[in-house]
């Protein structure tokens, strides 16, 4: 997959002209802006074919190009080594995820009335929430459980952003809800259960809103990091990585954190990572322990179940931690954070490419193979044998 990267000062009609260009020579492109770059890919481009290295060959001649790499099978838009530095994606005015900042999301697991909505948003909010959740749309397990009160939830939800202020996490499960969540959330979840339905993701990222990937618990990194990858080839740049537990052998907790890919997500991927201790662990007892281990992780934030109902919460009321608890969460965690030395930034441990050489001798943190001059032999094979990670 070759992927290039728009050098910052080209103008728009610029791209758009070079895209036109592109087309009548036979290439479709991909063009995603993320954070403050406009990364390209070329889905139907063969480089190894006569006709796609002569294709190459011009893109790598093209000034309007800072450089072009040919990305194995790795998920280039989403690369680390695609933008060189961690995204932040802007929510609001208000909220930006990412770059430095640490985001707290609460509330409910699901809407059930206007008073629990309410209650808890303006208590969340006062003891440090930048962001609501609740689910209107519910993915439930077994039919017969609630599935939530669908359209009239997310009237409530746009009650509660208007009286808090606070903007809205909630779940889109189904294509024929898109437009009608979209109208009220700022951010649209994607559940663990649709992690991989890809009609689904590339519905919701045509909105161009804030997306909040979850994790499918049965996906390994890679997997996640493709799923995102089909939210950027959309061209919605704006997608944060929520890591929600695992399925493994145990059943003392009802999945298993997997604090490890909060790191590694982080050095494959420039996108923000955001943690779910509530439905990794399913268990109120453990969620403010969990919720710190991920900040010192490097998680760029935490999504929590509150809920005053606690047990007799419609939906998974035994995760749910009490307002007062969350509000003790935040401030420990806060004056956790900031007692900790600044995590060395992944994106300098690579080497991302060198600004300024359209051909680039770097890999980054993904497998970025150089399309590189046939004499390089060895170090393209060295390069290749790498493919194995994603
Ligand atoms: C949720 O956040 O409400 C939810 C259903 O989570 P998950 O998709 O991670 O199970
Ligand atoms: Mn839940």
């Amino acid at each position: 997959m070759i992927v290039a990267r728009f050098r910052s000062d080209v103008p728009i009609e610029d791209r758009s002209r070079l895209t036109c260009a592109w087309h009548q020579r036979g290439y479709r492109s991909l063009q995603c802006l993320v954070g403050r770059h406009t990364l390209v890919t070329f889905p139907d481009l063969e480089a190894t074919s006569p006709k796609g290295a002569e294709f190459v060959a011009l893109l790598q001649a093209t000034p309007a190009l800072e450089w072009v790499v040919d990305s194995v099978d790795a998920p280039a838009l989403g690369s680390l080594a695609a933008t060189g530095e961690p995204t932040a994606v802007r929510v609001s005015d208000d909220c930006v995820v990412g770059g430095g900042r640490f985001t707290w999301i609460a509330g409910p697991c699901a809407v059930e009335s206007a008073a629990q909505l309410l209650g808890v948003a303006r208590e969340v909010r006062d003891r440090g929430a930048h962001l609501l959740r609740g689910g209107a749309f519910k993915p439930r397990t077994s039919p017969y459980a609630f599935q939530g009160l669908g359209k009239a939830g997310l009237d409530l939800l746009r009650e509660a952003s208007a009286e808090t202020g606070l903007g809205v996490v909630t779940e889109v499960v189904d294509v024929a809800h898109v437009e009608a969540v979209a109208e009220v959330a700022q951010v649209l979840q994607i559940g663990a259960r649709n992690a991989q339905n890809f009609a689904l993701l590339h519905e919701v990222a045509l909105t161009g809103r804030p997306v909040l990937l979850k994790r499918g618990f049965g996906c390994t990194v890679p997997e996640w990091l493709h799923g995102a990858e089909y939210l950027l080839a959309a061209g919605n740049g704006n997608v944060l990585l929520c890591e929600r537990g695992v399925r493994t052998h145990g059943n003392t907790t009802r999945f298993t954190l997997d604090i490890s890919a909060v790191p590694l997500a982080k050095r494959l991927s420039h996108l923000p990572v955001i943690v779910d201790p509530s439905h990794a662990c399913g268990r109120s007892d453990l969620v403010a322990p969990l919720a710190a281990a991920a900040a010192a992780a490097g998680a760029d934030g935490v999504m929590v179940d509150v809920d005053r109902a606690g047990h007799s919460a419609l939906c998974d009321g035994e995760q749910a931690i009490t307002p007062d608890a969350f509000g003790a969460l935040v401030e420990r965690t806060n004056r956790m954070l900031r007692s900790l030395d600044p995590e060395p930034d992944p994106a300098r441990e690579g080497r991302p490419p060198t600004p300024g050489s359209r051909t680039t001798t770097a890999t980054g943190s993904l497998p970025l193979r150089v399309h590189a001059p046939r004499d390089a032999g060895d170090d393209v094979a060295g390069l290749e044998r790498r493919t194995d990670l994603p």
